[in-house]
């Protein structure tokens, strides 16, 4: 029989999973998994970034969990790169590394109160709803009116949905019990989202969109009146607009036609609007605001520039969602600014001088290629990697190192007192949870602390 390729993953996430559903594609390769997430829970941002009002999007995970079902495969939760292993473990070990820990951190807008308390990143926020054991214990004070989010994207919609929503309306989800608690004491009565650009920029897609033409319980609004565009936009929207552009304005004008129902909340949305300062004594109290025009830049850009047209509103609490950044790991390379591993295809460039191309280290997902694209964009970005991985073993002639068994990374965990789950323990967790939420109605009620994780699995093995 030929030796085993072993692989190690890094990151159980949309990424991690595409990645070794491909590796066991390959029908003359004979390959091995292993992979490592910090949390016991797999399936990154699935669990931990979708919306709990989405849930058709996170039956997904019945396709990563078939992967999990391959014999040659097996999970190590709860066990942190870069602490538990360490990257010189992981290349005594295996043949290969594929690094997909996503971007875990956020973007931030750089200016002046940004530090108050009252201000946080959507990304925590999203984390905090979904139960994530990090940002369990993050406190929000929901019992103001006003509440600005800066960016126009998905996340930002997100947090804006959920924030017009009842409580009632989440409480078949499987939102994190403490959210719904502290939803249900929700002051809130206005959600300003606050674009940049202009509508025909606006980074959502036409399906989240459209749900705000649906709130049982807030009125839609688009601040300024009828939808205007500027004389470029209207004329990339009748020329080479993407059909989700088209959409996204249809959506818009219609959300502009909306008369007012006298709902008890409002959702605003605002474009060519930039914040400036956050202002407040001890805690935000106010956003400054200015007015965007948008000019178009050499490259046929449409860009954002001040005008000196000031706006100041009251803010109980500000969001920015501006983006996700990923964060560095140990002994491996980094673009700070780009928040990625450079990489040509998925493999990784070395910073040595002559930017070489490191054999058995390979990136996938929004740490190879930013945070971009829906969970299906993951596929490809994947199978590119895999494929220029399986290339560069063919091409440099890499042969499978002699590893006698499996059974040196669980020694070395061990030895390491690292209390590694398996994907049968989250399988009995996954019941638990699954179980518990039965009699809510519910999905699930999600298990949001690391040590009751373990104690569970603990239980339910004994
Ligand atoms: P995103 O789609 O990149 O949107 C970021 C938004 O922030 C843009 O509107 C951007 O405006 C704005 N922005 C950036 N820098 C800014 C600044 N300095 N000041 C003001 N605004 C600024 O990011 P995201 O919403 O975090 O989403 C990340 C990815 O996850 C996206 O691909 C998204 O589609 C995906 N996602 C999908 C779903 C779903 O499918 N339901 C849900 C959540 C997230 P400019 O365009 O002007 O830069």
């Amino acid at each position: 029989m030929s030796a085993f390729w072993k692989i190690a993953v890094i990151g159980s996430g949309p990424a991690g999973f595409y990645a070794a559903g491909e590796l066991f594609r390959q029908q003359s390769w004979s390959i091995k998994v292993d992979m490592f997430d910090r949390l016991p829970t797999p399936f990154g941002l699935v669990r931990g970034g979708v919306a709990p009002d989405h849930q058709k999007i996170k039956s997904v995970t019945k396709i990563y969990s078939r992967i999990a079902e391959n014999e040659n495969f097996r999970f190590f939760g709860n066990v942190e790169f870069g602490s538990d292993i360490l990257r010189s473990d992981v290349l005594e070990f295996y043949d290969a590394v594929i690094y997909a820990v996503g971007s875990p951190s956020d973007r931030s807008l750089g200016i002046p109160g940004e530090e108050l308390p009252g201000s946080h990143s959507a990304t925590e926020f999203v984390a905090w709803y979904n139960g994530h054991p990090d940002f369990r214990g993050h406190k929000f004070d929901l019992s103001v009116k006003d509440v600005f989010v800066i960016g126009m994207g998905n996340v930002a919609l997100d947090v804006a949905r959920i924030l017009a929503k009842t409580p009632e309306e989440l409480s078949k989800t499987d939102i994190a019990d403490y959210a719904l608690e502290t939803l249900f004491e929700s002051q809130i009565e206005d959600i300003w989202l606050v674009g940049r650009r202009g509508p025909l920029q606006a980074a959502f897609t036409p399906v989240e969109a459209r749900e705000f033409l649906e709130l049982d319980s807030a009125d839609v609004i688009l601040e300024g009146g009828p939808l205007k565009l500027d004389a470029e936009s209207q004329r990339i929207l009748e020329t080479d607009a993407s059909k989700d552009t088209k959409k996204n304005i249809e959506i818009l004008k219609q959300i502009s036609e909306k008369n007012s129902s006298n709902k008890k909340k409002r959702v605003h949305f605002m474009f060519l609007a930039s914040p400036l300062e956050i202002l407040g004594n001890g805690g935000v109290e106010k956003i400054r605001m200015v007015r965007n025009q948008l000019v178009k830049r050499d490259d046929g850009s449409l860009r954002p520039q001040a005008t000196g047209e000031l706006m100041e509103e009251n803010a109980g609490l500000i969001f920015r969602s501006i983006g996700y950044h990923g964060n560095p790991l140990a002994d491996v390379p980094f673009d700070q600014n780009s928040g990625t591993i450079p990489n040509e295809c998925g493999q990784i460039i070395d910073e040595d001088q002559d930017k070489s191309l490191r054999t058995r280290e390979y990136v996938a997902g929004w740490i190879k290629r930013g945070p971009t694209g829906v969970i299906g964009t993951n596929k490809q970005d994947a199978v590119e990697t895999v494929h220029r991985m399986l290339e560069t073993f063919l091409q440099e002639k890499i042969e499978p190192r002699q590893q006698p068994d499996s059974s040196g990374i669980e020694s070395l965990l061990k030895e390491r007192n690292v209390d590694y789950v398996s994907f049968e323990d989250w399988k009995l967790l996954d019941e638990y949870e699954t179980d518990s939420g039965q009699s809510q109605e519910r999905p699930r009620v999600k298990v949001t602390s690391i040590d009751k994780m373990l104690e569970i699995i603990r239980d339910k093995k004994n």
